[in-house]
């Protein structure tokens, strides 16, 4: 794929670099801006060096922006008290996630009211779907008003599933436009389907800085294959994130707790060790798990800086048996293997929206997004079910519980 603008895009990118840098960590009066000479972190190795300041949340660098982020952050998308993300931005996380899109718009606001008088204190990122430029640079406009701020840190293309939409002109244009106008820092993507796919892109091209990618422990394949690949040999996700991220791209992973499912605890708790999976992958940057109460705030906090080790492993393993056959691990790897058009993985993504997350509300908007040419009522008629789960899942049997709950 072409490189937009080759070296003068580089050139360009790296003088925002140091503005975004210089602009964000003269904010951070938290952990992070106590290490505002963070080093650029460019290969593998450089991840090492990084160590938490003892007591507080573990940091990372994220990618080629150099600005150094909690790895636990919050993923807002659910939250409908402000003073939830208000206890974790004053308890040390330092990334905040929403969208133009959460709650029909109302997510922005509750977090833009969450950070009034804490702004300055962090990264915070938001998203916008691809549309004419014109549409893009009026919704970014009206997340700016809903966030009562005059930037947006990382602004993300939201749900990219090809290098196509990588390569976007128009896209780019828009966001160029926002950056040229301060009111953008950082341009990124988000992916939850052919996430490998975009992750590669991404690494080949030189725009856009940043990957929200879902990331889990059953993102790869089984357990023991994903432990296998965390620890550097095999392929899939794990390795695909840690390739991207060693080429300056910061990693940002959601929908970290493979659902968010009720189980017993044990010593780390099931969503801990969760967290801390995901965290032994040293390509993650930070994490954004949605957190809804002071007590899930408090919870996934304490993973910060957590080993996954022995008690963390039995207790994904209890995690994954109470999972059983509920949870599609967003793989995207049946994608477009339905003959009648279903779109398998956001199916499969609507329905943890509503048993795992208990969102209702998100579930049906998510599923009635797809509209009748990609949601799952061919399958209510289907006779045997051509698609093939790497996890072994029943897709009809759940593709028909999605549409039975949320057409
Ligand atoms: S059950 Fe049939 S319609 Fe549904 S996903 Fe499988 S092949 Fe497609
Ligand atoms: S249904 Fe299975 S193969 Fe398809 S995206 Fe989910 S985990 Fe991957």
């Amino acid at each position: 794929m072409s490189v937009a603008g080759g070296g003068k895009e580089r050139k360009r990118m790296q003088d925002r670099n140091d503005v975004v840098r210089r602009d964000v960590l003269k904010g951070l009066c938290c952990a992070a801006a106590a290490v505002a000479a963070a080093p650029v972190v460019r290969g593998a190795n450089a991840w090492a060096a990084l160590s938490p300041p003892a007591g507080e949340l573990e940091t990372r660098v994220l990618g080629t922006t150099r600005v150094r982020v909690a790895t636990v952050g919050m993923g807002a998308m659910i939250t409908r008290d402000p003073d939830v993300i208000r206890y974790a931005v004053d308890h040390g996380v330092n990334y905040v996630d929403t969208a133009d899109c959460y709650m029909g718009g109302e997510n922005e606001r509750i977090v833009g009211r969450a950070l009034e008088g804490v702004r300055d204190k962090v990264v915070l990122a938001s998203k916008v779907h691809i549309a004419p430029v014109d549409q893009m640079i009026a919704s970014v406009e009206n997340s700016l008003r809903s966030l009562r701020t005059d930037v947006i840190d990382i602004m993300q293309l939201h749900g990219i599933k090809s290098e196509g939409e990588v390569a976007d002109e128009g896209a780019r244009e828009a966001l160029r436009k926002l950056l040229d106008q301060g009111k953008i820092r950082v341009p990124g993507v988000t992916t939850h389907s052919g996430q490998e796919t975009v992750l590669k892109a991404v690494g080949k091209q030189e725009f856009y800085q940043t990957v929200l990618v879902a990331y889990n422990f059953r993102s790869d394949t089984g357990i023991k294959a994903a432990i296998k690949n965390v620890f550097g040999s095999g392929n899939g996700l794990s390795a695909t994130i840690r390739d991207t991220a060693a080429k300056g791209i910061g990693i940002i992973a959601m929908k970290t707790q493979a659902g968010g499912y009720s189980v017993p605890q044990g010593s780390l708790s099931p969503h801990q060790a969760a967290l801390a999976w995901v965290l032994e992958n040293p390509g993650v940057a930070t994490t954004i798990p949605s957190m809804v109460s002071f007590s899930q705030v408090d919870e996934n906090m304490k993973a910060s800086g957590k080993r996954l080790g022995w008690g963390g492993r039995k207790a994904l393993t209890q995690y994954a048996w109470a999972i059983g056959d509920r949870h599609c691990g967003l793989c995207g790897e049946c994608a477009g293997s339905c003959p009648s058009g279903v779109d398998v993985p956001s199916v499969l993504r609507s329905l943890t929206y509503l048993e795992g997350y208990g969102q209702e509300h998100l579930a049906r908007g998510t599923y009635r997004g797809l509209g009748p040419d990609r949601g799952a009522l061919p399958c209510v008629s289907c006779g045997s079910c051509a698609v093939s789960c790497r996890l072994g899942l029943d897709v009809k049997r759940l593709a028909r519980r999605a549409h039975r709950h949320l057409a």
